[in-house]
């Protein structure tokens, strides 16, 4: 375990704002809980992992950085793979390793930033997959009271880009480990989502093909956050009930939506910005990126506040034109 005292965070999150952490501490293994458990106020905490979903809209008082590392098998029969990974291992390692092994499920997921422990807390998707549908269970520890728990799948409330552990930051749950179910054959290819139906009418489908694919989508649609400070989508794409949607229509009859669950509909963030006028604009340090307006942008020595004012002004103006709120999707540490 290593403790520092104010450090800065920049480097440690990919908005790379400059924002410092009174204690900074990097947790190497799980037996170092311990001196946590027994020394630090459990709500003081901020738990980090890639810092690729956050934002900080103020100083965090002891952060705690998870590098456990470590991939093994834990069951496997003919047909699944149950396998262990630990919290910090970087997620698209991860990912890389599963489809070089041959065992299918995240090869959609390919690519996205952060870790292995946060996989589960947005329940993070793309491609038409999400990450629930591998999940066998998450472990993880109750800082509060050090209370250790399996949460299988279906204790996790996972929904779209949600779950229980997004919906109870204060409970301070560290997951430390998560346990996928993975296919060894019979893979289930998901293909079925825009680029890739039109990528795999004639060709070969594999993980690896996917995952070749879905990499050089995101390469040439997303900012690099080294490049451009970001965190993804900023929004959550909205779900409307087919009133709501009817009323978009009325306002423009081109409006893309998915069908969602219990009859609602999705309906993609980005189109509502881009027709709300905001596709590329820059004020100041901050933005919308050109080829994905879902996506702000630290155009370099943009404060926390400025990002988040930004957004504010985003929310507004398309409450404006099509009377919908759009929900943050990125974790506001407020
Ligand atoms: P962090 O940003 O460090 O933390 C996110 C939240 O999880 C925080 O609240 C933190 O406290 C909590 N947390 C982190 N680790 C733990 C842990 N071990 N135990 C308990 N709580 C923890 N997301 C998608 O869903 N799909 C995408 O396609 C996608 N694409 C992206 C593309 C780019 C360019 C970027 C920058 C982001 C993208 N994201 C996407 C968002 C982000 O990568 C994911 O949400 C990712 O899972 C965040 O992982 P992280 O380790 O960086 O988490
Ligand atoms: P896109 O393909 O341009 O699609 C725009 C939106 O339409 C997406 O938000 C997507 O919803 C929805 N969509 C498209 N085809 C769909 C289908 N067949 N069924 C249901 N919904 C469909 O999106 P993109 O910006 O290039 O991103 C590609 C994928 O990567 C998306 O899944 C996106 O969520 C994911 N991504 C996520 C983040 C993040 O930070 N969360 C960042 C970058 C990319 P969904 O978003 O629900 O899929």
């Amino acid at each position: 375990m290593k403790i520092y005292q104010n450090v800065s965070l920049k480097g440690f999150h990919t908005f790379h704002v400059e924002v410092t952490a009174k204690t900074f501490i990097e947790l190497e293994q799980f037996e170092e809980i311990d001196y946590i458990l027994d020394n630090l106020q459990a709500t003081l905490l901020f738990i980090l992992g890639g810092g690729s979903n956050v934002l900080f809209l103020k100083q965090p008082e002891v952060v705690l950085r998870v590098n456990f590392r470590g991939i093994h098998i834990v069951d496997e029969n003919e047909d699944f793979v149950w396998l262990s990974a630990k919290a910090g291992e970087p997620w698209d390692d991860f990912v890389a390793y599963c489809v070089s092994q041959g065992w299918g499920g995240l090869e959609n997921l390919s690519l996205i930033p952060g870790t292995v422990g946060a996989s589960p807390i947005q329940n993070i998707g793309a491609y038409g997959v999400e990450v629930k549908d591998t999940i066998w269970k998450v472990n993880a520890i109750h800082l509060l009271t050090g209370v250790r728990k399996s949460f299988y799948a279906k204790d996790c409330n996972f929904s779209y880009r949600d779950s229980y552990f997004k919906q109870h930051p204060d409970e301070k749950w560290l997951i430390y480990e998560v346990i996928y179910k993975l296919t060894k054959k019979h893979h289930r290819y998901n293909i079925s989502y825009g680029n890739l139906a039109t990528e795999f009418k004639e060709k070969p489908v594999s993980l690896q093909s996917i995952r070749q694919f879905v990499i050089q989508q995101r390469q040439s649609k997303l900012p690099d956050p080294d490049e451009y400070g970001n965190a993804g989508s900023f929004f959550k794409n909205p779900v409307v009930d087919i009133t709501k949607l009817n009323d978009l229509k009325k306002i423009d009859s081109s409006v893309p939506y998915f069908e969602h669950q219990d009859g609602n509909y999705k309906v993609p963030a980005a189109w509502l910005i881009e027709k709300a006028g905001l596709k590329g604009i820059r004020y100041g340090n901050v933005g919308t990126f050109p080829r994905q307006p879902l996506v702000i942008v630290n155009y370099g020595g943009a404060s926390s506040q400025e990002i988040f004012d930004f957004s504010a002004f985003i929310i507004q103006t398309v409450v404006e034109k099509f009377g919908i709120e759009l929900e943050r999707e990125v974790n506001v540490f407020k």
